[in-house]
């Protein structure tokens, strides 16, 4: 009778370390889970403000950002709308066409000139290869 008693008395205590283990294992997880929601609160807050930091200043807005660019259609220097991920030609703020490419800047002579390479871009004047986007 009595070991009885004392086998039902261990049986409860190792019932009860294990409800004590799970509670603790619950709070482990539940830890975890909240680590890694604040790590990924974290990473967007990082992810926001380098985005203010690299933005170049006033060039952007909701719309995309001002693209310096010469039409093709009407010839004249103009300032293109470009959406973000928008790739030229652009629409033409004189005319209208979509037919604005980028203007690009030789550092060399000043030539300013557009293409269509978007890699190995040269000076047509000069053939210098300090070129670059001509800024809006
Ligand atoms: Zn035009
Ligand atoms: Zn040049």
């Amino acid at each position: 009778m009595r070991v009885r008693r004392d086998l039902l008395e261990l049986d409860s205590r190792l019932r009860r370390q294990g409800e004590l283990r799970v509670g603790a294992y619950a709070r482990r997880a539940a830890r975890r889970r909240l680590a890694r929601a604040a790590a990924g609160v974290a990473l967007i807050l990082v992810a926001l403000a380098l985005y203010g930091i690299l933005r170049p200043p006033g060039a952007r807005n909701a719309q995309g950002f001002l693209v310096a660019a010469r039409c093709a259609a009407c010839g004249n220097d103009v300032l293109a709308r470009s959406g973000f991920g928008q790739t030229p030609p652009l629409v033409c703020s004189a005319c209208g066409a979509v037919a604005a490419h980028p203007l690009w800047v030789c550092r060399a002579c000043g030539e300013r000139f557009t293409t269509e390479a978007l890699e190995d871009v040269v000076c047509p004047r000069c053939g210098g290869k300090r070129v670059g986007f001509e800024k809006p």
